[in-house]
């Protein structure tokens, strides 16, 4: 194995009421959710972009344009399966991939479990190569005041 590719990614979407809250594919009881073309899913977005950053593949921008009816309210697990299915990503096997969600509230650690098992079933990936973490920022900046969720993602690749 001589080719190792390292990708990340970041995302930021707002929070406002009457909007579900979905993070990892997990929905996260709680007053406000993310507002997004799609299901605003902000860690596997954040996710996606480190793949396609992986293999110098752009962006999900670029992927899948926001101006396009056929994403609004996507599942973005359902767009996670069509980038691991491009033809630049399916012929490289994942080591692993660490995400850390940055929001000061709901309390997310809970949901680590069922977030890890929801991305293992949608890659196939063994759930020991996937992290998801969770930070707050002392209540600082947007994330701390709870106007809107971060997410970052790095992947390790190789064929
Ligand atoms: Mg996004």
């Amino acid at each position: 194995m001589d080719d190792l590719r390292i990708g990340q990614g970041y995302d930021v979407h707002k929070l406002v009421p009457e909007r579900k809250l979905i993070l990892c594919g997990v929905e996260v009881p709680c007053e406000n959710g993310l507002l997004g073309h799609s299901d605003a899913d902000v860690a596997i977005h954040a996710l996606m972009d480190a793949l396609l950053g992986a293999v110098s593949g752009g962006d999900i921008g670029k992927l899948f344009p926001d101006k396009d009816p056929a994403y609004a309210g996507a599942d973005s697990m359902k767009l996670l399966r069509e980038v691991l299915a491009l033809p630049e990503l399916s012929a490289y096997r994942l080591f692993n991939c660490d995400i850390t969600i940055i929001a000061q509230r709901p309390k997310l650690s809970p949901f680590r479990e069922a977030m890890i098992k929801r991305i293992s079933e949608t890659t196939q990936w063994d759930e020991k190569r996937i992290s998801v973490k969770f930070t707050t920022t002392e209540k600082l900046g947007f994330a701390g005041r709870g106007e809107g969720i971060a997410a970052s993602a790095v992947v390790l690749l190789g064929k």
